[in-house]
């Protein structure tokens, strides 16, 4: 089968033929992958980007960590799903045996393993998971919206670590996907104004606001953000500031922006470090937290969402290719015109 792969710690992925995974093992399911989405880490893989260093021991590995599929075939003791049946895959595996997840605090495994970055994931026809990873999707959802679950619940778990709450102002640094599903999930949870920033992003400004946005801001006509926050929303400052930018300079930005006693949710992977305020940190009792990843019951959340009102984050997809156009995909997503690309094995 046809897979796009990481061979070597170094620039490049390369489109090439791998014999399929066989049948799943015990507790194991065999997913047929019907839609996968390229996420900016992605890019930052082809690029090899610092940050990614953990992966060179499991190349050549096949990419594509957000994903939704069909059960193909399943493996002995799984109860639950059925042939045919569309599921969203959780791709994070955790050891079962470091002293955070045998104090049951899996979220902090010191050896987790995901699929599509340490483990052959779904940019692939076929994907091996285990069943307890498999989320049944509502019938006859469109399977390029089941590949968002995974982005949905990065943002989830980002209002989460935000403790984002009912009537607050949200402010995202970032139009990508992850901000995109940030901004969306802060409305779902009761936000009344969610501001999304971006630097010369027009197009995604514009997917954000479709998705829940309530304001936007392209800072290539307005540099000083706080202004324009001010004047669009009549308030002096954020409650919460989620940071998916990945630029170190957004973070002083997002301190600016937040008021006494609020939380700088940092979600963008950075390449360089970051400069603080650390007066104004302490003096405002400012929390800065880092999220990253989601955790399991995010995913039924989202699933159940994403199958309740998939007009709502249908905007978040913007172009489906089949897999074998995967690197024009790539192309595509660093031009920035555009917000979701799905690959179709
Ligand atoms: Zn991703
Ligand atoms: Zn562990």
């Amino acid at each position: 089968m046809l897979a796009l792969r990481k061979p070597a710690p170094a620039p490049g992925l390369v489109l090439q033929d791998v014999p399929e995974p066989g049948d799943p093992g015990a507790g194991e399911v065999l997913v047929e992958v019907a839609a996968a989405g390229i996420c900016g880490s992605d890019l930052h893989l082809d690029d090899w980007t610092p940050g990614y260093e953990f992966m060179a021991g499991a190349m050549p590995v096949t990419l594509g960590h957000e994903f939704s599929g069909r059960v193909a075939a399943t493996g002995a003791g799984v109860q639950g799903l059925m042939r045919g049946q569309l599921v969203a895959v959780y791709p994070i595996l955790h050891c079962r045996q470091c002293v955070n997840c045998v104090r049951g605090d899996t979220a902090l495994c010191l050896n987790r393993r995901a699929l599509g970055v340490t483990l052959d994931g779904g940019f692939a026809r076929y994907v091996r998971a285990p069943a307890a990873n498999c989320i049944p999707l509502a019938q006859g959802l469109d399977p390029a919206l089941g590949a968002l679950v995974e982005p949905l619940c990065i943002g989830d778990h980002a209002n989460i670590v935000g403790e984002v709450k009912l009537g607050e102002t949200v402010v995202v640094l970032g139009p990508g996907t992850i901000g995109q599903a940030a901004a969306r999930v802060a409305r779902w949870r009761g936000a009344s104004r969610v501001v999304v920033v971006g630097l010369r992003d027009e197009a995604r400004l514009a997917t954000a606001r479709a998705v829940g946005a309530t304001h936007s801001i392209d800072l290539a006509s307005t540099p000083d953000v706080l202004a324009r926050f001010r004047a669009l929303t009549g308030l002096d400052h954020a409650d919460v500031v989620i940071e998916a930018t990945g630029h170190p300079a957004s973070i002083a930005d997002g301190q600016r922006l937040l008021k006494k006693g609020g939380i700088l949710v940092v979600a963008g992977i950075h390449a360089a470090p970051a400069s603080l305020d650390l007066v104004t940190l302490v003096r405002q009792r400012q929390q800065v937290r880092g999220a990253h990843s989601s955790l399991r019951p995010s995913w039924d959340v989202m699933a159940q969402r994403i199958g309740d009102e998939p007009e709502s984050v249908r905007a978040m997809v913007s172009l489906s290719l089949p897999l074998s156009e995967a690197l024009e995909g790539f192309a595509r997503c660093r031009k920035r015109d555009v917000s979701k690309v799905i690959l179709q094995p």
